[in-house]
């Protein structure tokens, strides 16, 4: 794995944008992955297994926790969900891949962040309450119960902005886009990541990734 590797974590209380968010990422940055997580919850109408989550029962999940198959896991809005060490693997083994996006709460994106410092972490805030209420009801894919527990989680979720490197705030959906994919570019850019293209000018004569890869064949994956 090249130091050009970017890890990302997504969190924001949910029906902030996330998801939405991240599909477009993935749209604008096809080499980076998105991490399939696991979870308990129902799927929503539309949610394909193995795509946007694995979905699984409770005991098989604890079964994988107390076997050590996760990187972190969390209790969310009653239900399981983890990422399992196999996704960092698939990243890892996937040729052309420079990094993983997780869509994952707080708790969890403390836990990575424990145990891999270097991970970028970004926090999406709804522009208000009241939008944050009707992002979720206009969901549509949950009852007004779990609507309800959803927005009543929101406010501890957002007490813990401070863990994160980054704040977004999307209000228009194009400008909090902006916003992240600046986040992506700024860290892409860091010294220690571009670090092999500097050596490559000095050593042959210029920084393109080819010149960069006869530099220094061990960036090769
Ligand atoms: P999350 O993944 O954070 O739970 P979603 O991406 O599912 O949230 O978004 C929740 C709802 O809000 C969806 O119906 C989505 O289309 C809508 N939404 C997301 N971003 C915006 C925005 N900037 N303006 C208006 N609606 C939005
Ligand atoms: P949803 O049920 O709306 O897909 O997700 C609910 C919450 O669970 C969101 O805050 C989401 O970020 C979080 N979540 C999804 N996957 C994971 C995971 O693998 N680990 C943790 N800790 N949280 C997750």
């Amino acid at each position: 794995m090249s130091g050009d590797f970017l890890l990302l974590i997504l969190s924001s209380p949910s029906g902030a944008g996330k998801t939405t968010l991240t599909k477009r990422l993935r749209e604008k940055f096809p080499d980076l992955l998105f991490s399939v997580s696991h979870t308990t919850r129902q799927p929503r109408p539309g949610e394909v297994d193995g795509k946007d989550y694995h979905f699984t029962g409770r005991a098989e999940f604890e079964r994988d926790v107390a076997g050590g198959r996760f990187l972190e896991w969390a209790e969310v809005h009653g239900n399981l969900y983890g990422t399992s060490l196999a996704e960092i693997e698939r990243a890892r083994a996937t040729a052309g891949c420079r990094g993983m996006i997780f869509d994952i709460d707080y708790q969890g994106a403390r836990q990575i962040k424990a145990k891999v410092p270097e991970i970028v972490t970004v926090f999406i805030l709804p522009p208000s309450m009241e939008e944050l209420l009707k992002r979720l009801r206009g969901r549509a894919s949950e009852t007004e119960e779990v609507v309800q527990r959803r927005y009543t989680v929101a406010k501890k979720e957002i007490e813990h902005y401070a863990l994160f490197d980054y704040l977004v705030v999307n209000d228009r959906l194009d400008d909090a886009f902006e916003h992240l994919s600046s986040v992506i570019l700024a860290e892409r850019s860091r010294w220690w990541r571009q670090a092999p293209k500097a050596e490559a000018l000095l050593r042959t004569g210029t920084a393109h990734a080819e010149a960069a890869l006869v530099a220094f064949p061990g960036l090769a994956r």
